[in-house]
């Protein structure tokens, strides 16, 4: 099965002559009125939604992904977890609040739509996908969902940070912030030190925070487990420097710009969670 045959158009609707008036547009240049065909029992969404929830690390990310996952579970429907660089280094959604569930590693060459019609052929049904670690997907993948939103109106939640340590975006995450149909910043609990909204996440060596290097570089962001074996270097892209000694601390802007890690606080960051 491909992804065109599910695709079942929902506006082979009634003639327009049998709509109820209600229905029916009252100002036929209003872009927002409902399209002909469309009656009031046919008024599910044709398309899926992609959805970005973004923030910072810590921010709970991980946890709303399974609560989401939760909640459209408890009303029957079938979703499937993807994560890109899980931080367990296994195919799950973990959060460090401890819940886990199993998901799919998406690698870099996985054609995301090749993962749903497997789901398909198994005869699985599919009403939406959570994927965590979006801002490590390819800008190919962010594309192959926001197809397969549209084309088989699948529910897509991503949930990821939005820029790295350089303060720029992630490639993935750019190419969410172009297609997502809703964009969501979840900022519940991560503060800088000083209190302020942490936004930004510093790569730290030396107590010192690093402005240049790769990209993706998955270490650790407890104190105390920065140890040498306790940075884990992300799978396929090698990184330059010793990943040893690397954590990640989440600042504010105006810190993350002066590199001020906090002299209360220098291994840690407030949290309210
Ligand atoms: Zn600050």
């Amino acid at each position: 099965m491909t992804v065109s045959e599910q695709n079942v158009p929902a506006e082979q609707g009634l003639p327009e002559q049998n709509l109820p008036d209600s229905a029916v547009a009252s100002d036929p240049t209003d872009a927002l009125s409902p399209v002909p065909g469309h009656t009031a029992q046919n008024r599910a969404p044709s398309t899926g939604r992609l959805r970005y929830c973004y923030g910072p690390m810590d921010c709970g990310k991980s946890t709303l992904a399974l609560q989401i996952d939760h909640n459209h579970a408890r009303q029957g429907r079938r979703g499937l977890l993807l994560v890109r660089h899980d931080r367990s280094g296994q195919p799950r959604i973990s959060s460090r609040i401890g819940i886990t569930r199993q998901a799919y590693e998406v690698g870099a060459d996985t054609d995301i739509r090749e993962l749903v019609r497997a789901q398909w052929a198994a005869g699985h049904r599919l009403d939406y996908l959570i994927v965590d670690e979006a801002q490590f997907l390819s800008t190919e993948q962010v594309e192959q969902l926001a197809e397969l939103a549209d084309d088989v109106q699948l529910d897509v939640y991503c949930f990821g940070i939005a820029t790295d340590f350089r303060s720029r975006l992630f490639p993935g995450s750019q190419r969410l912030f172009e297609l997502a149909d809703e964009l969501q910043p979840v900022q519940v609990d991560v503060l800088c030190w000083c209190g302020a909204a942490g936004r930004f996440n510093a790569r730290v060596q030396h107590e010192r925070v690093l402005r240049a290097g790769d990209t993706v570089l998955v270490a650790d962001t407890e104190p105390g487990q920065s140890t040498p074996g306790g940075a884990k270097q992300a799978g396929t892209e090698p990184a330059a420097e010793e990943p040893q000694n690397v954590r990640y601390q989440v600042l504010c802007r105006r810190h993350y710009r002066q590199g001020d890690l906090g002299a209360t606080a220098p291994h840690g960051q407030l949290r309210l969670a």
